[in-house]
């Protein structure tokens, strides 16, 4: 009896052990890393997130500023380069630099005078360009530490999201910003912005990246096309003067492709100006929907940046104030125009210029745009 049970027993476990195995689930390829990229001067401590997408292109963006570290995109043969300007540490990031690879808030370029005027009541905000507030102020939504979560889907996409204090840098209203990227599988870096306020107040958020589809060198022979029949000249301190130019016969006509510098080193009073390109191009289409702004292209390498958006504007701006003063990422130093911003926002100084798209958000009402960079090669 005893051996039958044990006899038994040694069958059935026999059984277990040569029962097949259950089915292995098919492993969902890794879309999404997270490594640490150091701590904050008030020692937060901030991640990388590396998205992948199915084709093998990858963006790496930090929670710190919402930064683009980094954008590995193919040439025409397949070769992958990293086309955006950055730091290889966290401690570049730390230090003064031009915005690379930022989200800007709340305010996208320049608030003249660091001044407007809401309902009947006077604002002053922090002024870090002269008299003028840039970006947002001194600190900026680049140097905030955002809240990240990875959604899941079949695509990589990081939400980040800050909530600024009512007062912050002297604009009103408690804004709580979410922004997503989602790394495509077409190739695409999508950016979509949603905003909320429980107060009336102005913003215009963007994305500050500095793109060189060489990976290196001046980016003067990257040819461009911007879709804009218009833009917006400025004062001898970069603020628009309200007026809506024509771009016909000027050197800002880039409704065919042209290369950035055929004409960046004309005498043209705006082009002196902004020693270079640094200027509001008012797109065309309407607002609100998702079009073209602007393709480059790269010749050598093949590589090809369509940018789309939903924003009235692009400020297009050629690196002018790269001096070689920078050395980035695998010590690339970051010499004059050796990368290209195409900022989709509102126009510049908005709150003071009354023909200009309103950039004034209520309690109730949603701010949401999208941009998206496309990239391919031919
Ligand atoms: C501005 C430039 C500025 C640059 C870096 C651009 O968006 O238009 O004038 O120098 O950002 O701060």
């Amino acid at each position: 009896m005893v051996r039958v049970i044990v006899t038994a027993a040694i069958a059935a476990l026999l059984t277990s052990c040569s029962a097949p195995a259950p089915k292995q689930q098919a492993e969902a390829p890794t879309r999404m890393t997270k490594t640490a990229f150091g701590k904050t001067t008030a020692g937060e401590e901030v991640e990388l997130y590396t998205l992948k997408n199915a084709k093998g292109m990858q963006a790496t963006i930090t929670n710190y500023g919402g930064i683009v570290t980094s954008l590995k995109t193919p040439d025409r043969s397949g070769v992958y380069d990293d086309v955006v300007l950055g730091f290889d540490s966290i401690d570049g990031y730390l230090k003064e630099h031009p915005y690379f690879g930022a989200l800007i808030g709340r305010y996208g370029n320049r608030i003249a005078k660091g001044r407007f005027t809401l309902n009947g009541v006077q604002y002053k905000l922090a002024q870090n360009n002269g008299e003028n507030s840039l970006h947002g102020g001194i600190k900026g939504f680049d140097k905030r530490v955002w809240t990240a979560r990875e959604v899941s889907g079949s695509e990589p996409v990081l939400e980040l999201t800050y909530v600024s204090k009512d007062g912050e840098e002297g604009y009103p209203g408690t804004l709580t910003t979410r922004v997503t990227y989602t790394l495509t599988d077409n190739n695409e870096l999508k950016i979509d912005y949603l905003a909320t306020t429980d107060k009336d107040t102005v913003l215009n958020l963007t994305n500050h990246s500095y793109f060189n589809l060489a990976g290196d060198g001046q980016v003067l022979d990257h040819e461009i096309s911007i879709a804009a029949d218009r833009f917006t000249p400025v004062d001898a301190g970069l603020i628009p003067t309200g007026e809506l130019k024509s771009v016909e016969g000027t050197p800002f006509d880039f409704r065919k492709s042209t290369p950035i510098g055929a004409r960046i080193n004309s005498n043209d009073e705006q082009i002196t100006r902004g020693k270079g390109y640094d200027h509001n191009f008012v797109l065309n289409g309407e607002a609100g929907s998702l079009r073209q702004a602007a393709r480059v292209k790269e010749a050598k390498t093949g590589r090809v940046m369509e940018v789309l958006t939903t924003e009235p504007g692009v400020q297009f701006y050629t690196g002018n104030f790269l001096d070689g003063s920078l050395t980035g990422k695998g010590g690339k130093v970051y010499a004059h125009r050796t990368g290209f911003c195409l900022e989709t926002q509102h126009f510049p100084d908005s709150p003071n210029q009354p023909k200009f798209p309103s950039t004034v958000l209520k309690p109730g009402a949603e701010y949401r745009s999208t941009t998206v960079y496309r990239f391919s090669a031919e």
